[in-house]
């Protein structure tokens, strides 16, 4: 059913009874071309693109839980591409400018909302490292630009630019075209277009194993829902993937950590951009409801649950509150944590694993979710060629051995 002025004014008339769901519950068939473990954003994505862009339908998404339900609907929805290295540079604004008409795509509104992200510096070390950030950036055509703090408060009046606070503003570096979109939105799209064009959406179907043949290559995986056959088998599970890959013998270099965030009690518009603070670990924008959405870091140890420490959402709160002032008398509404999935230098793995069929997306960490239309697009074409899409080439599973390394840590030290 296409979204339009026109199917809103014929549902009008006949009370909304005729709306359709966004998506079948598919049963699995016994063999697909592609199977993809995780319907998440990304995994989502990558099954759209294999249907619309490669003409490819017979695939399915096998999901354990419901669609959504791990970090894409867990993230606080930051959207950049001003990253340092070339290689994340180009996966990064392709992702961005697929975002610019993903709603027209999709014929879903995902409300992206480019109303620029500001990353802040708080001492010499800071102002070094962004201002490299801004120039490798512009040097590859990709916007931003160096605040001072004058200029950083014109852009985001709330924030406190006074010198004798424990984190004094030193300056900023802003992506006017970065922002925020709706996370539900594009899970729930993606799955709604790739499902028009024959993708099996099958939820509440834990993998449990994934079976190789006598040859090593893989042959389908093993589920809650029985055996499913596949010529391929593309992992995309985020902070389980080192708990899927090892049911195929790969050991991956992930380690999975809680992230966490917390919204506010709703406000009228206060809060016009994001502004994040890689140094003290806290960033806040404000939702289309009016909470204040702000993330925090990652907990210091490594665990499968999906709450964080609660010493590190106060750790965030207390640089909010010295950051924004006029946030200190607001109540907390809810706090929730994601498993993410980092590896040693925080970039992706996107690409072919030791065992022939089998092909992986992860190591997305605290950034993904910006990343959730390149990433899915690049891996599609991975999939159905079976040769990494050049944009992808670079993150190989490869590069720990050979030690080509991405290096992103200093911008992915803090969810965004
Ligand atoms: C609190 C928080 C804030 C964040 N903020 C941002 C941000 O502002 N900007 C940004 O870019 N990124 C952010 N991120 C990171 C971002 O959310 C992730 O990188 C991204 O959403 C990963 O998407 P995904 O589709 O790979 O993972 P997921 O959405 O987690 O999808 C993986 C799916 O695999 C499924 N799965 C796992 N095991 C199995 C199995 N055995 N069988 C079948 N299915 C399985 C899971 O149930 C899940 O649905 C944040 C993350 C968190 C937790």
């Amino acid at each position: 059913m296409h979204f339009s002025f026109l199917s809103l004014l014929r549902q009008a008339f006949a009370n909304h009874e005729g709306w359709q769901p966004y998506w079948q519950q598919a049963a699995p068939k016994p063999f697909y071309d592609i199977v993809i473990v995780g319907a998440g954003g990304h995994g989502l994505s990558t099954a759209y693109y294999l249907a619309s862009e490669f003409g490819m339908r017979n695939i399915a998404v096998v999901e354990k839980g419901w669609l959504g339900g791990g970090n894409t609907a867990r993230n606080t929805t930051v959207i950049r591409s001003n990253y340092l290295w070339e290689e994340s540079e180009a996966i990064y604004e392709h992702s961005l400018k697929l975002w610019e008409s993903l709603s027209h795509v999709l014929n879903i509104n995902v409300m992206y909302s480019p109303r620029g992200v500001m990353m802040l510096a708080h001492n010499h070390h800071d102002t070094m490292v962004l201002k490299r950030h801004v120039h490798a950036n512009r040097l590859a055509g990709i916007d931003n630009e160096w605040l001072t703090p004058e200029e950083a408060k014109a852009f985001c009046p709330l924030l406190n630019i006074e010198q004798n606070i424990r984190y004094p503003v030193t300056g900023a570096a802003l992506q006017r075209r970065g922002g925020v979109a709706r996370h539900d939105a594009v899970a729930w799209g993606y799955a709604r277009a790739a499902a028009a064009l024959g993708v099996d959406i099958i939820e509440n179907c834990p993998v449990t194993g994934i079976r190789r043949g006598a040859d090593g290559a893989v042959m389908g995986v093993e589920t809650g829902k029985g055996f499913i056959g596949a010529k391929r088998v593309g992992v995309v599970a985020a902070g389980h993937t080192s708990v899927l890959m090892e049911m195929a013998g790969v050991r991956m270099p992930i380690e999975s950590f809680p992230l966490q965030a917390l919204v506010s009690e709703p406000v009228k518009p206060m809060m016009p951009c994001v502004a994040m603070s890689n140094t003290i670990h806290a960033y806040m924008s404000q939702s289309d409801k009016g909470e204040l959405v702000i993330g925090a870091g990652t907990d210091v140890y490594t665990s499968y649950s999906q709450a964080g420490g609660l010493h590190i959402s106060q750790h965030t709160l207390e640089a909010i509150c010295e950051l924004f002032p006029a946030t200190r008398r607001m109540k907390m509404l809810r706090n929730w944590g994601g498993i993410v999935d980092v590896t040693p230098d925080r970039s992706p793995i996107i690409g072919k694993t030791p065992v022939p069929g089998l092909f992986v997306n992860c190591g997305w960490g605290t950034g993904g979710f910006k990343a959730t239309t390149g990433s899915g697009h690049v891996f599609a074409a991975t999939l159905a060629s079976g040769e990494p899409h050049p944009i992808a080439a670079p993150f190989s599973l490869d590069r720990f051995r050979t030690g080509r390394l991405i290096d992103e840590a200093a911008a992915a030290a803090v969810a965004h």
